[in-house]
């Protein structure tokens, strides 16, 4: 995977914040207003391995074939371009933005991720672009592997059927299911705990809070509520810093 150029960084804080939590959470909203409200620069890991699937799919790369999809890493190119709303995600060079959300890809990204070297390949590249900080990065090992001393690190979970659907809810809305019909939520659920038990029990990198993780459940939670109490993590870890500074 080439190392070139990331987007230039103009943060107004120089921090880390690591986002984690299965899908469904509500992790990009999140990293989305954290990273406006604070000036960071939004990154979302997960668009990485969707754009990996994505390609092996396409060349019938077999997802289970660690060797042939290591291989194939070692000739893909991903960047991630920051954008108000979302990552605009370049595979190659060709912008995949609108190819990746889909139920096809969502399953390949899934199992694609349990191999080790295809692991190693994303995180170098993740840890290269916030090598300068500025950054609100989401994903399952941001905490844990990617940036283990981030400055701030938040787990956010929630109840599966609540997170089913809110997943369902977004599928209908905008448009994911294709020319398909939006599956059923009974179904949603269910991919959902398929793709939850490969993340939290693959051998490299399991999905688990940092043991500094400050865990937010939104599951009775409103958006507001858990944006609010994302927002209120970063403003005590700067009240902190403040304070630890003005004693040196
Ligand atoms: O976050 P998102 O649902 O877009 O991620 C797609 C898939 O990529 C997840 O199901 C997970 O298996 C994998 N992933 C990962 N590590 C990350 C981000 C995503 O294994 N840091």
């Amino acid at each position: 995977m080439s190392a070139d150029k990331t987007p230039e960084l103009k943060p107004n804080l120089n921090i880390v914040v690591a986002i984690d939590g299965p899908a469904g959470a509500g992790k990009s909203t999140i990293a989305r207003h954290l990273a406006r409200h604070f000036g960071l620069l939004n990154l979302e890991t997960g668009a990485m391995y969707r754009a990996f699937a994505l390609k092996a799919l396409r060349l019938d790369v077999a997802l289970d074939d660690p060797a042939a999809l290591e291989r194939l890493a070692v000739e893909t190119d991903i960047k991630l371009e920051p954008g108000e709303a979302e990552n605009r995600v370049l595979l190659d060079g060709e912008d995949v933005t609108g190819q990746i959300r889909n139920q096809t890809v969502t399953d390949a990204a899934s199992r694609v991720s349990v191999f080790p070297p295809i692991r190693a390949a994303m995180v170098k590249r993740q840890q290269e672009m916030g090598a300068r900080g500025g950054v609100v990065m989401e994903g399952r090992d941001i905490g844990t592997v990617v940036f283990p001393k981030a400055e701030v690190k938040i787990f956010l979970d929630a109840a599966p059927e609540v997170r089913g659907m809110r997943r369902y809810d977004q599928i209908g809305q905008s448009g994911l299911a294709g020319a398909k019909a939006v599956p059923p939520p009974d179904e949603v659920i269910r991919d959902l705990r398929a793709r939850d038990e490969r993340d939290r029990n693959r051998a490299d990198s399991p999905l688990k809070p940092a043991p500094d993780a400050f865990l937010i459940d939104s599951t009775n939670l409103t958006l507001e509520d858990a944006v609010k109490a994302a927002e209120d993590t970063v403003h005590a870890w700067l009240a902190k810093s403040e304070v630890s500074n003005s004693h040196r």
